[in-house]
């Protein structure tokens, strides 16, 4: 027979290994990355280590000449299969997810039935210019009205434009959106409302920011941009903190309830997953093209270089204000080594190649393949190649390109600087070409800053479990969480400052031949 002690300490023992399982059980945070060509699931653990990542790419719909679409079917399709997949990878069920955190492709555009779910049409994809022309014109008339109230310089990229076009073009959406029948979503509200079967229909200030409909100063959908773009104001998503709790999935969806507690846009994502939480932080992110953002605060920092102005993620009701810019051709210049010059085989032979050379050897790539974006503008401009001789080399003209990226950031980091008067003293970076050592090396010697390479890559990823995780109490502070993260790799300034300005006068001049006015 067990004595009360014995039996009191057994009861102890087993409540003890009940509290274990469950706080081991519910260690893991869900990562839902629905990106622009592919979307991923990655499963972090408490100390911010993948445990298991799942990705499926999507099909990218064509209509027309620079319009681009995406099928809503595919974009929840593919989330459902990659988030099925994570958890068998990972080895764990849904009652061991503590929370759910999204972050999607921003800008793109869902409407969809209130009671069935079913879309109206296709999601009109950030990059599809049909709305283009309109937005010139609204540009030269409400140019200055909307960016004091957006942040935004009027492009068709932000999602007004897109919402007007399916309410003005597609058969009755219209009269069915006056009459309180459709919703209009980003992707995160458009997942989130399917999660929930309808229950959540919500968004956050990263991504209400790029729509061109919600005032970035008061934090509130904007009453005369929904009368410039005669938008019904009960179509739009509540609007949350970014790491906030949005509510549960439905039960039948993944088998038990999970509590959403993250959606924000890929570019703020990272800009938290690099912890860059303090005004003056900056990232970059090097993919195709590159996405600079700095952190200014609170303090919406008015650019007279052509940034814009947006929100960043925070677990509060004031999010900090961000400057950002992004750099056409990033990466996308070394697929155009590979793919049109084919003078290296794949991506990574371009650091080497650009270390076999000593120095550039004069050669200046000026990658304008669509024209000059922030802080020059010149949409006329292409791209050119200056200072060959006799003597250049493959090396040279891979090392050019690679500089070429470096210059760009350079650019706009600079810019940046001139319009927050913030000092930059350390750059975060992440995306693809952000592999490149070479690359980085010079980007530090350029910008006369550190860069730094966090361990793990998936910093949009990362990005939405932090901030899910410490809504859900997975990570209790930043601090704690700082404690966790290790660095990768810091790359330290080692360049002379006589160096620099003639590599820095040599750009100059190159641009100067680039530009066409
Ligand atoms: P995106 O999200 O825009 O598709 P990624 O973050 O996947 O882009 O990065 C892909 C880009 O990175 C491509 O343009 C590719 O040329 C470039 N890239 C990949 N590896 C390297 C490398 N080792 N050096 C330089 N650029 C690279």
């Amino acid at each position: 027979m067990l004595r009360a002690a014995e039996i009191s300490s057994a009861r102890l023992f087993f409540e003890k290994r009940y509290d274990i399982i469950n706080s081991v059980m519910k260690n893991y945070i869900l990562s839902i990355d629905q990106g622009t060509t592919s979307s991923r699931a990655v499963i972090f653990d408490k100390d911010a280590h993948v445990r298991a990542i799942a990705q499926q790419e999507f099909k990218q719909i064509y209509p027309k000449a620079g319009w681009v679409e995406h099928s809503a079917q595919d974009i929840m399709g593919s989330v459902m299969a990659v988030v099925a997949e994570a958890v068998v990878r990972a080895d764990i069920t849904a009652e061991d997810i503590a929370a759910i955190g999204i972050t999607n492709q921003r800008e793109t555009t869902l409407v969809w039935d209130k009671k069935t779910g079913k879309p109206v049409c296709n999601a009109i994809v950030w990059q599809c210019r049909r709305t283009a022309k309109y937005c010139e014109k609204l540009k030269a008339v409400h140019g200055e009205f909307i960016y004091a109230k957006t942040g935004l310089i009027p492009d068709a990229y932000f999602s007004a434009t897109k919402l007007k076009w399916i309410l003005d073009n597609i058969d009755g959406a219209r009269a069915r959106a006056e009459k309180g029948e459709l919703l209009f979503g980003t992707v995160d509200t458009f997942i989130m409302w399917h999660l929930t079967k309808g229950a959540v229909f919500a968004t956050d200030y990263t991504n209400a920011a790029r729509t061109m409909l919600f005032n970035i100063h008061n934090l509130k959908w904007d009453e005369e941009l929904l009368n410039l773009f005669k938008i019904p104001a009960r179509m739009l998503p509540k609007v949350q903190a970014s790491g906030s709790e949005f509510g549960f999935t439905d039960k039948s969806v993944f088998g038990s309830p999970v509590k959403i507690c993250s959606a924000v846009g890929d570019q703020q994502a990272a800009l938290f997953g690099h912890l860059c939480t303090n005004e003056g932080d900056l990232k970059n992110t090097y993919g195709t093209g590159c996405f600079l953002l700095m952190n200014t605060g609170d303090k919406p920092v008015k650019s007279e270089n052509g940034l814009v102005t947006t929100l960043g993620a925070s677990l509060s009701d004031r999010p900090p204000y961000v400057l950002e810019g992004s750099v056409f051709v990033g990466g996308a210049v070394v697929q155009w080594l590979r793919d049109g010059l084919k003078i290296i085989e794949n991506a990574d032979d371009s650091e080497t190649l650009a270390e076999s050379v000593d120095d550039n050897g004069g050669i200046y790539i000026v990658p304008a393949f669509t024209g000059l974006g922030a802080p020059f503008w010149d949409g006329e401009a292409r791209g050119t190649i200056t200072g060959i001789t006799r003597g250049t080399t493959k090396g040279h003209i891979v090392r050019a390109a690679l500089e070429s990226i470096a210059y760009q950031v350079s650019d706009l980091a600079e810019a940046m600087k001139r319009d927050a008067g913030i000092e930059i003293n350390r750059l975060a970076v992440d995306g693809g070409a952000s592999k490149n050592n070479f690359l980085l090396q010079f980007q530090a010697d350029i910008l006369n800053c550190q860069t730094v390479r966090p361990q793990t890559v998936e910093t949009t990823a990362l990005g939405a479990a932090f901030l899910a995780g410490l809504t859900a109490g997975i990570w209790k502070d930043l601090g704690e969480i700082r404690a966790t993260v290790r660095t990768g790799k810091i790359f330290t300034p080692d360049m002379s400052e006589e160096r620099r300005r003639t590599l820095l006068q040599g750009w100059a001049k190159s641009l100067r031949q680039t530009q066409t006015r």
